[in-house]
């Protein structure tokens, strides 16, 4: 087996176990929208569901982030997500009827908030072309305790960002790949320019949508030459932008060990123009390994996806477009919830059988991928990125 854990160098999180995940942060506790992130506190009994409704899962992992995908189309076609030779015009994207409604999705998200999900992030595909997302925003801010925060590509944030705001939207995650408008355009395979990413970012930001993360997939041989000039970049802006190690999701990347630019070199890319040390999490389990600049130009993170494994405290799970759940990012199978969705029972008696099976999905969890990942898993058929969401 090739894969190896390993921690950059000098990190104080380098010689203890590692109580962190690579997709989603956890145990956040609700940030009231007109203040900025408040410290979560797991201990907090408000962050608790009733007793005998959490749920664990075979690892003893809670469930308490959902991630909703509410569309699997997308106006970019990143070549490490959507390559245009298999995401082109014949695709058989889903059609309309088998996409959840936004009372399913809520109808759903409401019962995992009472079994304990504290955060819910709304991704895609490009979340910003499902029609009136704002509308869902706003049904979901109604959830008592629940952090909503939602991943874009950020090319729709000038309109929509204080549309989402008002709608009870807490935070954005953009993601950005590049500065050199060049590269860019070839990562995005869309002919989008850098510049209408960072006009999304500044409508975020007059929207008080922050703090903002900015994510960057390094592929190495690709967007890594632009490590540094994305450092710079973003050095005194307030906001975090965080390196992400090119992962083997989906089938259809073309995903290669040696594409994979270990954070730990990019790291040290960035100290050597821009002194770095590392800091504490700001919380357990939190995503992404944390470092500021010496001169107080603000902080960055690394998600090592792949040259760390961290599923101990994977506490995320993810609902489809089409309503299946998925316990982990490189699942092959989900399990269905939109035919009990839709039967025309009784809606106590389907809330409970939707329960039910929610307890049971948890329950019998036990993955693990990132901690077995090899070459033969690699190039298993997984479900995609663009289907299941970030
Ligand atoms: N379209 C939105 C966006 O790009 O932000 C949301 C969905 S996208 C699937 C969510 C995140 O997954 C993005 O930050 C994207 O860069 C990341 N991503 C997609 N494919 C990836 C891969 N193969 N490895 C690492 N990150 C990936
Ligand atoms: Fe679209 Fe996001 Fe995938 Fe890029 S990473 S193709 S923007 S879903
Ligand atoms: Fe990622 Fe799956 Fe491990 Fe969670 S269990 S950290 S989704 S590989």
């Amino acid at each position: 087996m090739w894969h190896q854990p390993s921690q950059p160098a000098l990190h104080p999180r380098a010689s203890v176990p590692i109580i962190q995940s690579h997709h989603c942060a956890t145990t956040m506790k609700v940030i009231p929208i007109q203040h900025a992130a408040a410290a979560p506190s797991p201990a907090d009994p408000a962050n608790r569901p009733a007793p005998g409704l959490a749920l664990f899962d075979r690892r003893g992992r809670n469930v308490r982030d959902l991630r909703i995908s509410v569309t699997d189309r997308c106006n970019f076609r990143c070549v490490y997500c959507m390559p245009r030779e298999v995401f082109g015009d014949d695709y058989p994207f889903l059609p309309r009827a088998d996409l959840l409604s936004f009372e399913e999705i809520v109808r759903v998200a409401q019962l995992f908030v009472a079994r304990g999900v504290r955060k819910i992030r709304i991704t895609g595909g490009e979340p910003l072309l499902r029609k009136d997302i704002d509308r869902l925003i706003g049904m979901l801010a109604r959830l008592d305790g629940v952090e909503i925060t939602l991943t874009t590509n950020g090319v729709l944030l000038p309109k929509l960002a204080q549309r989402l705001r008002n709608a009870g939207l807490h935070r954005v995650t953009v993601s950005l790949d590049a500065l050199d408008d060049t590269l860019f355009r070839r990562m995005n395979d869309a002919d989008y320019p850098v510049e209408k990413v960072l006009e999304g970012i500044e409508a975020a930001r007059t929207a008080g949508l922050g703090p903002i993360k900015v994510n960057m997939v390094v592929k190495r041989g690709t967007n890594d030459s632009d490590i540094e000039a994305m450092a710079t970049h973003f050095r005194h802006s307030g906001h975090i932008l965080r390196f992400i190690e090119f992962m083997d999701v989906g089938a259809s990347n073309g995903w290669k060990m040696d594409e994979v630019l270990p954070s730990r070199d990019v790291i040290a890319r960035i100290d050597r123009v821009h002194p770095l040390e590392p800091i504490d999490p700001n919380y357990e389990g939190e995503v992404a390994e944390r470092w500021r600049y010496k001169d107080g130009a603000g902080e960055i993170g690394v998600i090592s996806s792949v040259t760390q494994a961290f599923c101990s405290t994977c506490t995320r799970i993810r609902l489809s477009t089409e309503g299946k759940l998925y316990t982990c990012l490189f699942a092959q199978a989900g399990h269905d919830l939109r035919a009990l969705l839709r039967s025309a029972d009784e809606a106590a008696s389907v809330d409970a059988r939707l329960d039910a099976a929610i307890a049971q999905v948890w329950q019998q969890r036990d993955d693990r991928y990132s901690e077995i990942r090899t070459a033969e898993t690699a190039a298993l058929r997984k479900i995609e990125m663009s289907y299941i969401g970030g």
